[in-house]
């Protein structure tokens, strides 16, 4: 198994680094993950039923809290750290083939990597679609509505159902965002999974498509995951120290 210093010449030697990231990246803006040991999942499973299809379209109440939910989600005044800043450094360095990203909460483009480097597979906090005519909003829009009284504004369109335009369990991935987020694994020469339990899938597979096509897979994680055995090399260290470290020799 190879360490940091190995890690950090791969990088400087490569010309496509994938990146794929999970909420542990996130964790040091302020926002909870929802499988680490003290994630949401994990210590209250009955908030999973919230973010389930089926129950959402089913129950108002549902709907009514989820609003709730995401006007009080930590996105809106997280800022990105390190761990952020540094895959911006690694874009600038042209190294940077893609971000596939776990998290909905917006912090690589806040950071300031480029709206067209980052894949979201599980989708964004800040859209709204409806799940009849698929018609796409802001949330911004739809919280000032429900400020001013709607406790479930439906779509302005067709009158339907409005969700987040993230990825709820029972739903499935969009395939064109999935197709995007396979390619950039299979075309790479690093895969760094960053803050990724690698328990979801299709996400965690990614890694596994990486490896096949010849890439090394290098996990920065606090714990262990499934992949670690096809992995070059494991990190542990905190990803906002981990990160700039390594990509300083690939900046340079
Ligand atoms: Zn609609």
């Amino acid at each position: 198994m190879a360490g940091e210093d190995e890690v950090r010449s791969w990088l400087a030697a490569a010309g496509r680094v994938t990146v794929l990231t999970g909420a542990g990246i996130s964790t040091e803006s302020g926002i909870p993950d929802f499988r680490g040991p003290q994630g949401v999942w994990t210590t209250n499973p009955a908030a999973q039923h919230m973010f389930t299809l089926q129950n959402y379209v089913a129950d108002p109440e549902v709907r009514r809290l989820a609003w709730g939910n995401r006007r009080d989600h930590p996105a809106w005044t997280a800022e990105p750290n390190a761990g952020h800043h540094a895959l911006v450094t690694l874009e600038r360095s042209g190294r940077l083939r893609a971000i596939v990203t776990q998290n909905i909460d917006g912090l690589h483009q806040r950071a300031g990597n480029a709206a067209a480097t980052v894949i979201e597979i599980h989708g964004t906090l800040f859209d709204v679609e409806c799940l009849g005519c698929g018609a796409r909003t802001t949330m911004r829009e739809n919280l000032d509505r429900v400020d001013a009284g709607e406790p479930d504004p439906a779509c302005l369109r067709c009158g339907g159902i409005q969700k987040a335009a993230t990825i709820s369990f029972g739903q499935s991935l969009r395939p064109d965002v999935l197709r995007a987020a396979t390619e950039a694994a299979a075309d790479c020469d690093v895969l760094l999974a960053v803050g990724t339990t690698l328990q979801v899938q299709p996400a965690a597979g990614l890694a596994e498509v990486a490896v096949r096509a010849g890439a090394r897979l290098v996990i920065v994680n606090r714990d262990p995951t499934p992949y670690d055995a096809l992995a070059s090399a494991l990190l542990r260290d905190p990803i906002g120290t981990v990160l700039p470290r390594l990509v300083a020799a690939a900046a340079a």
